[in-house]
């Protein structure tokens, strides 16, 4: 597995290769949920494709007083995860690859990143779309894969491949959990044993409005109420926004129908986790 630091040895490794290329960004403190998503991309890939991890903490999708410089960073233990996974590269550059001195030119969506975290975080989906699009110029890959823990963000990536015709397959991926239902986060490691505990009330609340659709529930008033009283049993959870939309256009809903999705925010002290449920189809729900 080869580590790639700047622009022009990705360059010359991508020139050495054939095969489909399989992108996974993360901004690294790897864990399991990652893990999931760079075991589907060595599927896609198959054995002739090639996998790259980019391990890069993206400054400008932090806002002045989010965690960045205290993001955590374990790079060694990284490295041996996506060598372990069958990655075949690892594109781990500084600030000033992504960024060259006077970069003045910035990638906004401007419709499904207005509302949820987009709101709450002004900037963030700008620094996103940013580096996604830098990184997928520099990596040029075939196909790209991100976890739908993050669903606003796959919906507005998704939108700026099809606004901006960038030719990349997105596949989405599944939330990997903890055995009490919390979604795996590099964040995790901020919360106290008791935030910790609390913080399962987040995915209990979820599906609580999710088994109330199965039984018939539509209103959107409703269903994000029953998430509101799991969460607020919870002293120390301060929530940020709960949230039903459409499932593309993240548009608010008033009546859900299947494939509608809650999406959370919620802060333990200043730890901000995010959460979402789909409302099923009958098939597979996440
Ligand atoms: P991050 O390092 O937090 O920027 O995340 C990198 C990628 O991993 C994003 O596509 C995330 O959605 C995905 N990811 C983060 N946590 C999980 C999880 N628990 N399950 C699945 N994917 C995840």
């Amino acid at each position: 597995m080869k580590v790639l630091r700047t622009a022009a040895s990705l360059r010359n490794w991508l020139a050495a290769t054939t095969g489909k290329i399989v992108l996974v960004p993360t901004m690294g403190a790897l864990h399991r949920g990652h893990g999931a998503l760079i075991t589907r991309a060595r599927k896609l890939a198959g054995k002739d494709g090639r996998v790259i991890v980019t391990i890069f903490v993206n400054p400008t999708q932090f806002g002045p007083k989010e965690d960045l410089s205290r993001y955590p960073r374990p790079f060694a233990a990284d490295a041996e995860m996506c060598r372990t996974l069958g990655a075949d590269a690892i594109f781990h550059p500084t600030p000033e690859v992504i960024y060259p001195t006077g970069s003045s030119t910035t990638v906004e969506e401007h419709t499904v990143a207005r509302g949820l975290c987009g709101a709450s975080r002004p900037g963030h989906f700008r620094g996103v779309c940013t580096v996604v699009l830098k990184l997928f110029n520099l990596c040029r890959p075939d196909l790209a894969v991100f976890g739908l823990k993050d669903y606003q963000q796959c919906q507005v990536i998704a939108r700026m491949v099809r606004d901006l015709h960038i030719p990349v397959r997105l596949i989405f991926a599944p939330t990997v959990r903890e055995p009490s239902g919390l979604a795996l986060s590099s964040r995790n490691i901020y919360l106290s044993a008791e935030e910790r505990t609390e913080a399962t009330a987040l995915r209990r609340g979820l599906l609580a409005a999710r088994t109330a659709f199965g039984k018939g529930e539509r209103s959107a008033h409703k269903l994000r109420a029953i998430v509101a009283k799991t969460i607020a049993a919870a002293p120390l959870a301060r929530i940020d926004y709960i949230a039903a939309v459409d499932a593309t256009s993240l548009e608010p809903v008033v009546k859900m129908k299947p494939g509608d999705t809650i999406a959370l925010a919620v802060f333990f002290g200043t730890t901000r986790l995010i959460d979402n449920v789909q409302m099923p189809k009958g098939g597979m729900t996440r």
